[in-house]
């Protein structure tokens, strides 16, 4: 199996290269973002309790997320692998997912991190707020907050994915094409199971 955990802050093109690998390699594509935008629509208890976290550009906490993302998992009986888009996004999370995969005999193959500086991730969020309506998207605070918790809780799990040398950084600035050719060299050069 391949999977793959896609890193980034805020605005970084994850879900963008997400989707084009997703068809490449026919991964199940599993966006905790998406999870919780999806129960907020549909009125779940989850998703009123995401929705406060979420418009304040605060992470909902390890204990709600992990639990969905392991029943999401759960869903899929015979992947071909999954692309974890949006987590983990704490190392507490990072470490349950690995205890988790470890009981199905699975692990992650890689790490790929897209790297953009702070000023294009706020004027990309900012322009896809107008397009897409995302309320958390629209507002400056909030983005730059998303980049803070990104910062603080997110970007320390480099270093957990470098101790298992399963860490590859991108430049996530360039054309979406050349980013994603870039990234099916990576996955291609140290995925056996491709
Ligand atoms: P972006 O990467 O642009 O911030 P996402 O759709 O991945 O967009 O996330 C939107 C919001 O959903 C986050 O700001 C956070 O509140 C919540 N969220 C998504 N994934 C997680 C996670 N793994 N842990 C905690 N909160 C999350």
């Amino acid at each position: 199996m391949l999977n793959i955990v896609l890193f980034g802050p805020p605005g970084a093109g994850k879900g963008t290269q997400a989707e084009k690998l997703v068809k490449k390699y026919q991964l199940v594509h599993l966006s905790t973002g998406d999870i919780f935008r999806a129960n907020i629509k549909n009125g779940t208890e989850l998703g009123k309790l995401a929705k406060g976290y979420m418009d304040k550009g605060e992470l909902v906490p390890d204990e709600v997320t992990i639990k969905m993302l392991e029943s999401e998992v759960g869903k899929y009986a015979y992947p071909k692998g999954f692309i974890f888009d949006g987590f983990p996004r704490t190392t507490a999370q990072a470490q349950a997912l690995d205890k988790f995969l470890a009981t199905r005999n699975l692990s992650i193959t890689i790490t790929l991190a897209l790297e953009v500086d702070e000023e294009e991730l706020t004027k990309r969020i900012l322009l896809r707020g107008k397009e897409s309506g995302r309320a958390d998207d629209q507002d400056e605070n909030i983005v730059r907050n998303r980049v803070k918790e990104y910062n603080n809780k997110t970007a320390p799990l480099k270093e957990f994915y470098l101790k298992q040398e399963k860490l590859k950084t991108i430049q996530g600035a360039g054309g979406i094409d050349d980013i994603f050719t870039e990234l099916c060299k990576m996955i291609e050069a140290n995925a056996k199971t491709v």
